[in-house]
């Protein structure tokens, strides 16, 4: 029943703030969300460079970078543009069959900046998709060597790969969906959580019992799959690039294919163009995401080596199979093109640089006050981590009369801001986040 429409008009008049909160808490779901017991939502009118303008007047500085896919600011002429010229040659068209300018180009660069021997590309639409395509690709490789009894993964306690049925399988299986889902997720296995820090020493003991998992399962692992040097939304930690070197060896060793999910570390975030450049190591299997449009449009890419793409192809089935309708949509590859000639043409790692300092000196503060447990800092990511978990209904609204857009979840307040932040936006947002924390207690 939709009883809130407020005019009968062919073109509705804009709906006043109020009216978007009645009609959002009747019928909109919202990520993770209750309607029996919902958190506090803010209608949003415009975005601009870093600032979210609220309906109600307010502009607040975004810490999230909307998931951390806002690489260059919102609204941003350069991307518009993109768009705006593409949708006056097509919006979208089947990629069966058909192709175009904006999506070989896409293509083309993404094979030319991803690291070495990643050759081949599939544009899916959206980062659990690309996850559930690369987990398809290493099942169907070994199904091509005539080995189908690999078929299972070996991914990491506190990983995240997103929320559809093959990526929940490989998300961490306590803070992740298994119970919910148990009676229909894929049995995978998992090793520790890397327990060696980004700048600590490394030593042997660190990979001992993912390397024995390894051996162990060899015969049956399809891939492992894991968040190279930042564990994301299952923990916000950040690892040794030796960690990652040896996962690589390993892999090699016991022919096991390696899948990297650089959906929320790739271009740029992490200080490099890509996460796995820390460990001078290529996987077999790339995810990327969220940034990849510069924060503009739904696309994903997964890339593979040549050695997955001729094992498929010249497999039992003899192509890859899968299709998604939007795939390849071309003015998500147009913006995308527009958005990597942006960050290259930009000094994004002096930017990521500078940020980082910035971060560490200005959220290091939060590290004297009771509430907090750890404070981290790699590229442009900011962690500061609590003893408890937050309570969003409280701190959510304290954040916005802050001015500031910061989304923890449970004992993490953590910032990701988009590269083009000045120091002067970052404070704003440190200071606030300090503030705020401090009220914890
Ligand atoms: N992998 C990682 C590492 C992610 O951070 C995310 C999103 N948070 C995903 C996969 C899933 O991407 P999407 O939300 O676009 O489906």
């Amino acid at each position: 029943m939709s009883s809130s429409n407020p005019s009968s008009s062919n073109h509705p008049s804009p709906l006043s703030a109020e009216q978007i909160l009645e009609i959002d808490r009747q019928h909109v779901w919202h990520p993770y969300s209750s309607f029996l017991n919902p958190t506090p939502v803010f209608p949003v009118q415009r975005a601009e460079g870093v600032y979210l303008h609220l309906s109600d007047g307010r502009k607040l500085v975004d810490g999230m970078s909307s998931w951390w896919c806002q690489l260059h600011g919102y609204n941003h002429p350069r991307l518009n543009q993109a768009i705006q010229d593409q949708l006056e040659q097509m919006a979208h068209v089947m990629f069966g069959g058909l192709t175009h300018e904006p999506g070989v180009t896409l293509a083309k660069r993404l094979v030319e900046l991803t690291p070495e021997g990643l050759n081949k590309v599939f544009l899916a639409d959206s980062g659990s998709v690309s996850v559930e395509v690369s987990l398809k690709m290493a099942m169907q490789f070994w199904q091509s060597q005539g080995r189908p009894d690999k078929h299972r993964f070996l991914a990491l306690r506190r990983g995240y790969h997103g929320d559809t049925f093959g990526a929940m399988s490989v998300c961490d299986p306590v803070t992740g969906m298994h119970q919910l889902f148990s009676h229909t997720l894929a049995q995978q296995l998992f090793a520790p959580q890397p327990e060696c820090g980004i700048d600590e020493p490394w030593d042997e003991r660190h990979i001992a019992d993912f390397e024995a998992l390894l051996v162990t399962h060899k015969d049956e692992l399809a891939a492992v799959i894991l968040e190279p040097i930042v564990q994301g939304a299952g923990g916000m930690r950040f690892y040794s690039p030796d960690y990652l070197r040896r996962v690589r060896e390993l892999c090699d060793e016991h022919d096991v294919l390696l899948i990297a999910d650089e959906i929320a570390t790739g271009f740029g975030r992490t200080g490099k163009l890509f996460a796995c450049e820390h460990a001078g190591i290529s996987p077999d299997i790339l995810c990327l995401g969220k940034g990849l449009t510069g924060g503009y449009m739904t696309l994903a890419a997964t890339l593979c080596n040549d050695k997955v793409s001729d094992g498929i192809c010249r497999g039992e089935a003899g192509v890859f199979m899968h299709g998604p309708t939007f795939m390849g949509n071309p003015l998500a590859c147009s913006v995308a093109n527009a958005s990597i000639d942006l960050l290259l043409d930009s000094d994004w790692q002096g930017q990521v640089g500078r940020i980082e300092s910035q971060l560490k000196e200005e959220l290091g503060a939060c590290r004297n006050l009771p509430a907090v447990a750890d404070v981290r800092v790699l590229g442009a990511i900011g962690v500061v981590e609590l003893h408890e978990p937050v309570d969003m209904a409280k701190v959510q609204p304290r954040f916005v009369e802050e001015g500031i857009w910061v989304r923890p979840f449970g004992k993490l307040v953590y910032i990701m801001p988009p590269f083009v932040s000045t120091p002067e936006e970052l404070r704003q947002l440190t200071k606030g986040i300090y503030k705020v924390v401090a009220e914890l207690g």
